[in-house]
């Protein structure tokens, strides 16, 4: 433990300075919080919610391009089994009238019997044609839900694109701060007691990030806390280099000199 430099004086409006080890805590303190409120910003970034509103859009897109796909897919294997069938007719027609006009019929009875065949399958063939029109009327807003589903994903896809690129940009200036401040509060960290940095950690991590707090006015800053005057009177006179801590919220208290506590 280090000692003060100045002995502590009977005057009730003395403040000693805070030892070095405290003001290094309190510059610790600062640095700390300076760090959380920069992950705080890292984290709400509001490119950040760009990126993930602009994820869900394109996830959104890409299901209804699976939905109509699939739709589209059904319509247009109909539309396949539909032409094998009228081919199917047509060939079959082909074939009769070839031999219609083979002369291989045989009787006149036979011909008829072939000419009624063909008028029959003719009339199939039309139907399956109608059916085939039908399919290639419901396939139409399928095609053109899937064009411009297809253009809006593209276009989303660009947003995104910039979107990861402008957060990565915020991301980076977020970053240089840190690291220049971890830079700074690694070099504090080697000149803290392992003992009260020790201490100050568990407090940090405990109390919402703030292990040790001024005294200003007669209150704690860590829990905004007026402390008594029987205990203000006790930590004016603390030894010097003693750790003091305060009651209500058991952070490390530090008093410092510029601020003139009745
Ligand atoms: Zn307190």
């Amino acid at each position: 433990m280090s000692t003060s430099e100045t002995e502590s004086s009977q005057t009730e409006s003395f403040v000693p300075p805070p030892t070095p080890q405290l003001s290094l805590l309190l510059e610790l303190q600062e640095d700390d919080l300076a760090l959380d409120r920069l992950a705080y910003r890292r984290r709400g970034l509001a490119e950040r919610v760009a990126v993930s509103e602009l994820g869900s859009r394109l996830a959104e897109l890409a299901a209804r391009v699976a939905e109509a796909q699939e739709q589209r897919d059904k319509l247009a294997s109909q539309l396949l089994t539909l032409d094998q069938r009228s081919e199917a007719v047509g060939a079959r027609i082909a074939t009769i009238e070839q031999r219609l006009r083979s002369g291989r019929a045989g009787s006149y009875r036979d011909e008829q019997a072939m000419g009624e065949e063909v008028a029959s399958l003719a009339r199939q063939r039309r139907e399956i044609e109608d059916q085939e029109l039908e399919v290639m009327e419901a396939l139409e807003p399928f095609d053109q839900e899937l064009t411009a589903l297809t253009q809006a994903n593209s276009s989303a896809a660009g947003e995104l694109a910039l979107a990861r690129e402008q957060l990565g940009i915020a991301e980076a200036v977020i970053d240089d701060e840190t690291a220049t401040i971890r830079a700074a509060r690694d070099q504090l960290v080697t000149r803290v007691a392992p003992e009260l940095l020790a201490s100050y950690e568990r407090l940090r991590a405990k109390l919402g990030g703030i292990g040790a707090a001024r005294l200003v006015g007669g209150a704690c800053s860590g829990c905004h806390l007026q402390l008594p005057a029987g205990e203000l009177h006790r930590l004016r006179h603390a030894a010097p280099g003693s750790v003091v801590y305060c009651d209500q919220c058991g952070r490390i208290l530090v008093l410092t000199s510029d601020q003139a506590d009745r």
